[in-house]
């Protein structure tokens, strides 16, 4: 990839860093460790399409360090779980056989998986020896009649974020736009009601989570042409440019692609999220308001309040069970001000929350709906996070899956919500799921008991000697 198409690339105009610096996202601070690679960033940002092979070519240490840390599912193939690599060794490199071992790793997948495509993924020891990814992917298409698309996306290119981005043009460049969708079929036809094509761009399925919302689409009448990438086909993802509208689920990731369906095939797009009552409702209303169609408003207001009533009634005995229980939250990909508006809801009360990967908007979205005085975190180290927890009063630390020891060290109850989590938080239904692990953390018998002086400490302090607790016993 030239330097000139990673610059084009950072220089993101539809993302809100933008205006503030041409970052195209939150620089790395020199020394972190925490983020991820380019090419980390392209994988996870592509691997849930679930019907295609993903190879790897590299070292075996890129794949062996990334694969499947995302989990997100599948409702039929799972070829995406399947971890592929050329396994490049240094007898390859020295003697200049990438090339050579990618082709054959590409032959090797089709013939033992017959997919229905191959992405190439690009590393940073492949990209030093120049090997021609593009080429290969071309003659292995000609040759074996299987689309394969090169993804370009060698981790010294940059962070995470910009390998999503590198991953969204690979799709925009070689698969939107390559086959035409399906009629919608008569047994979603309903009379008097149109369908409407919709994308969900950034939607990862994380535990299955959007299963809590797609019947609800259904009923609206809105067919999800393709989602990028949460439970995907790679046919589904060829007929994106075909929406009507698209919604952008992940504030930063793939962004790039909305705004390309936009200018180049007249998709608009806006940005949402499923996690809370509210910005679930705010959802559906923004896709009927971007499609225009009367009927469907009618029929998404119907919706809404039928979902709410319902699940504010089911909320209820939980509801009480958290009320003004003191929450610090510290989320790393899903949106700050998204899951603040979701505890709000539960009647949480939100003492400080990390906005260290949050847009300028997203913390202008946070003062809206925490008030002006709202606590942002920026440092997320563990002695900082801890520190919080104490000042703050708070009882629980909501966080990505890495504080986890942090907290348990620490004793105190942890939640996790970011994309390694194993429970589904989407949609009105996902809600009833957080109460339920937000009340089961919190009641756990298990933090009183850690919390308490051994029953040794107070024989020590007293300088008797120790007993074993089998002694007592006789
Ligand atoms: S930085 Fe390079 S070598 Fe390291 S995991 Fe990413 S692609 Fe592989």
């Amino acid at each position: 990839m030239k330097a000139a198409e990673i610059a084009e690339l950072l220089n993101e105009p539809a993302c809100a860093h933008n205006k503030k610096e041409k970052s195209g996202c939150a620089k790395t601070k020199p020394g972190a460790t925490a983020g991820g690679c380019s090419f980390d960033g392209a994988q996870i940002a592509l691997l849930p399409i679930a019907d295609v092979a993903h190879i790897v070519h590299g070292p075996i240490a890129c794949a062996g360090s990334s694969w499947d840390n995302r989990g997100t599912r599948s409702s039929g193939p799972t070829l995406y779980r399947i971890g592929m690599t050329t396994d490049l060794t240094e007898q390859d490199i020295v003697m200049g056989r990438g090339e050579k071992r990618l082709f054959h790793a590409i032959k090797q997948a089709i013939d033992d998986y017959a997919p229905k495509a191959v992405f190439l993924y690009s590393t940073c020891v492949p990209a030093l020896i120049g090997d021609d990814l593009g080429a290969v992917a071309k003659a292995a298409t000609e040759l074996w009649g299987v689309p394969v698309v090169p993804v370009d996306c060698a981790g010294f290119y940059g962070t995470k974020n910009l390998g999503n981005r590198i991953a969204g043009e690979a799709m925009f460049k070689h698969v939107i736009g390559t086959r035409e969708p399906e009629p919608v079929p008569a047994s979603a036809q309903r009379p008097g009601i149109t369908v409407h094509d919709v994308n969900l761009i950034g939607e990862y399925n994380i535990a299955g989570e959007f299963w809590h919302v797609a019947p609800l689409f259904d009923e609206l009448g809105l067919r999800i042409l393709s989602a990028l990438s949460g439970d995907a086909r790679f046919h589904e993802v060829q007929t994106m440019h075909r929406a009507q509208a698209s919604m952008v689920v992940c504030a930063k990731a793939l962004l790039n692609v909305a705004r390309k369906l936009e200018t180049d095939y007249g998709v608009p797009f806006f940005e949402g999220s499923f996690y809370g009552i509210t910005d679930t409702s705010q959802a559906f209303r923004d896709f009927a308001r971007l499609l225009g169609d009367d009927g469907l408003t009618a029929r998404t207001e119907a919706m809404i309040a039928r979902e709410e009533a319902r699940i504010r009634s089911a909320l209820e005995p939980w509801a009480e069970r958290l009320k003004g229980k003191r929450v610090l939250l510290y989320t790393g990909g899903v949106k700050s001000w998204s899951v603040v508006s979701a505890l709000q809801d539960l009647g949480m009360n939100v003492v400080a929350t990390g906005t260290n990967k949050s847009t300028e908007e997203d913390k202008a979205r946070i003062r809206e709906i925490m008030g002006e005085d709202a606590k942002m975190i920026t440092d997320g180290s563990p002695k900082a996070l801890l520190q919080a927890y104490k000042d703050y009063g708070a009882d629980i630390l909501i966080a990505g899956g890495r504080n986890l020891y942090t907290a348990l060290k620490a004793r105190i109850p942890f939640l996790d919500i970011n994309q390694e989590r194993e429970f589904g938080y989407a949609g009105y239904e996902g809600m009833l799921e957080l109460v339920r692990q937000l009340a089961l953390t919190l009641e756990a018998p298990v933090w009183d008991k850690v919390r308490k002086p051994a029953p040794w400490a107070a024989q020590k302090a007293a300088g008797e000697p120790l007993t074993a607790p089998e002694a007592s016993h006789g």
